[in-house]
């Protein structure tokens, strides 16, 4: 180890169960976070700081002013200039370790990129905010053998498992089938930032494990807690099921699920068209759209006003659409301003 690698992680390789082996096999190591909201920027915070080697922050979202309240690696700057969060997030990374390598990529994670977009990681960490990304994370890394952890949080309520391929129980052991009807959301039930970063706090000690290879002292259960109402609970999650369609009988459904339909972000009122793959010149589509509202843009995302919509447009010809949860006519907005 470099010495001023020393004086920076001396207080953790003190600590008996990360030394100095484990504090090599961290700069080692290769994480990607899939989603960079809350739960994502708590936990790529934690491991900065602690010295994993590579991280990769997969976000396909920008920043928001809503956002400020519990996203702590973003401040009211990246909000005004509707930075994406994946960008915003590796230039937070950067200023707090120049020593570290953070990649930011402003993507979707689907069937289609996923293989590219995991690739070479040693743990997948789940901060996205929906269970259709979950489900594909957890095809993907039973398939590949590659562990991940599940972390979530809504009000005061936090949950997180570890699934080690193999070894423990899989995220469709534990729910076979996706929770439908009325989920509540950060959008419907508000969240604590001390939640999620409660949540966020057990999923990075969780992966310190993993990584350093201190794998018997992995927690094997789902484990959740309520921190407003004092409750917690934890379900054991120590052997896969041999029934589970997943991990027991190896259909990947998720991860063969190309041409997905729209998805509507929860709750916010707002459509995202993800099918298009068409790369998008932003000062040029700028220039075009002006005569049809507001419009303003940066290297990374376009914003284009036409009341009541807001349409936020990436340079891969995503667009995110608010004011809608139709798809059908987010899709004509699509159509007409940008192309069908
Ligand atoms: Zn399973």
């Amino acid at each position: 180890m470099k010495p001023e690698l020393d004086e920076r992680y001396s207080r953790q390789v003190l600590f008996a169960g990360i030394g100095l082996n484990g504090q090599k096999r961290l700069i080692e190591s290769r994480v990607a976070i899939v989603g960079c909201g809350a739960t994502g920027s708590a936990l790529a915070s934690l491991l900065a700081r602690a010295g994993v080697g590579t991280l990769r922050i997969i976000d396909r979202d920008y920043v928001e002013a809503s956002n400020l309240q519990r996203q702590t690696l973003f401040d009211e700057s990246d909000a005004a200039e509707s930075l994406p969060k994946a960008v915003a997030a590796c230039r937070k990374i950067a200023a707090m370790n120049s020593q570290i390598v953070a990649e930011p990529h402003v993507r979707d994670l689907r069937p289609e990129n996923i293989d590219e977009m995991l690739g070479g990681v040693h743990l997948i960490l789940d901060g996205t905010d929906n269970f259709e990304t979950r489900y594909l994370v957890n095809d993907y890394a039973v398939k590949n053998s590659v562990s991940w952890i599940y972390a979530a949080a809504v009000g005061s309520y936090a949950i997180t498992m570890n699934v080690v391929p193999g070894e423990t129980a899989c995220l469709s052991c534990i729910f076979p089938q996706s929770p439908t009807g009325a989920l509540e959301t950060c959008d419907t039930a508000g969240i604590l930032n001390s939640a999620v970063n409660f949540a966020a706090s057990v999923a990075a000690t969780e992966a310190m494990k993993l990584l350093t290879g201190a794998k018997q002292q992995l927690r094997r259960t789902l484990l959740s807690c309520d921190l407003w109402r004092n409750q917690r609970a934890e379900v054991s999650a120590e052997k896969p099921r041999a029934d589970c369609r997943t991990c027991g009988q190896k259909e990947f459904v998720h991860l063969a699920g190309i041409g997905r339909p729209h998805i509507t972000l929860c709750g916010r009122n707002s459509v995202q068209i993800h099918e298009h793959d068409r790369p998008i010149d932003l000062s040029e589509m700028s220039a075009r759209l002006q005569a049809h509202g507001s419009v303003r843009h940066n290297d990374f995302v376009l914003k284009f006003w036409k009341e009541p919509f807001e349409m936020t447009l990436f340079p891969d010809g995503r667009a995110i659409i608010k004011g809608t949860t139709d798809t059908a006519v987010a899709r004509t907005l699509y159509a007409r301003y940008v192309g069908s």
